[in-house]
Formats: C-alpha cells, sequence, structure tokens
C-alpha cells in the first residue's frame, strides 16, 4: 500500500481551500479540478472529499454512498464537458511504482481529441 493517509497531500489541501483550484464541478462526495500540467486537451482530476490513499484504499473502505457519488460524479464530469463523443480515458495510478505522485485518491479524465490505443 501507500501507507496512512497524510493529510497534508496537496489534494487534501485543495479540498480545504488552502490551495487553489480550478474547479470544473463539486458536490458531496467529489471534487473536479483541471490538471496544473494537461496531457490532453482536457485533463480533468476528480477526487473523493473522503481521506483515501488511493484506489485499492476507496474500493474497500469507501462507502457504498461514497463510492456511488464518486462514480457518478466521475460521469456527469464527463457528461458535462462533452466528452462522450468521441470518448474519453480513465486513468488511476495506485502507489509510487504505478506512477502515483499524490496520495489521494484520484482518477484522471482526458479527453477532447482522438486519444487511440493504449498500453500501460
Ligand atoms: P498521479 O501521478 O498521482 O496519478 O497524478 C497526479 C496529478 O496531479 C498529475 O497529473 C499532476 O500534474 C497533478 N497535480 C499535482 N499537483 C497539482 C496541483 O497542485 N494542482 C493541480 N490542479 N494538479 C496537480
Amino acid at each position: 500500500g501507500t501507507g496512512p493517509y497524510d493529510p497534508q497531500n496537496v489534494f487534501a489541501r485543495i479540498l480545504r481551500g488552502e490551495l487553489p483550484c480550478r474547479k470544473v464541478y463539486e458536490d458531496e462526495y467529489a471534487l473536479a479540478f483541471h490538471d496544473i500540467a494537461p496531457k490532453a486537451p482536457v485533463h480533468v482530476l476528480v477526487i473523493p472529499k473522503g481521506p483515501f490513499v488511493s484506489f485499492a484504499d476507496f474500493s474497500s473502505n469507501g462507502t457504498e454512498a461514497e463510492i456511488t457519488g464518486f462514480t457518478r460524479a466521475v460521469g456527469k464530469v464527463a457528461r458535462d464537458l462533452k466528452l462522450e463523443a468521441p470518448g474519453y480515458r480513465l486513468l488511476s495510478n495506485v502507489g509510487v511504482e504505478a506512477g502515483q505522485e499524490v496520495p489521494h485518491f484520484h482518477v484522471h479524465l482526458f479527453g477532447g481529441k482522438a486519444l487511440g490505443a493504449m498500453l500501460p
């Protein structure tokens, strides 16, 4: 795993309003904002509001309401940003070895261009 939750991680600080972000969407369960270093024309991060280190942590320890609320928020952001045609990509890195830099669970949402096939 990635260890215990660090309340000083950058996304925790964004959630508390201590750091700014370019907000796309917010509700009881999720916050979505533009990635500071976009890797596609649209590159949004969606994070749950609870203190989850990674998808592994969230999927194990999130409540039904948190998991449902978060998942619906991801779909709503993709819909609202008109990413459904031609399509978009979801990605979540789990653990440092998989490229996870920020230890607060987040889903990357990529779109706004043809993305092509992806290999790991
Ligand atoms: P990871 O590598 O953990 O899957 O992805 C972390 C992402 O967070 C990276 O794409 C990086 O550009 C983005 N990021 C890191 N710090 C900040 C920040 O302070 N604000 C925003 N909006 N994005 C950030």
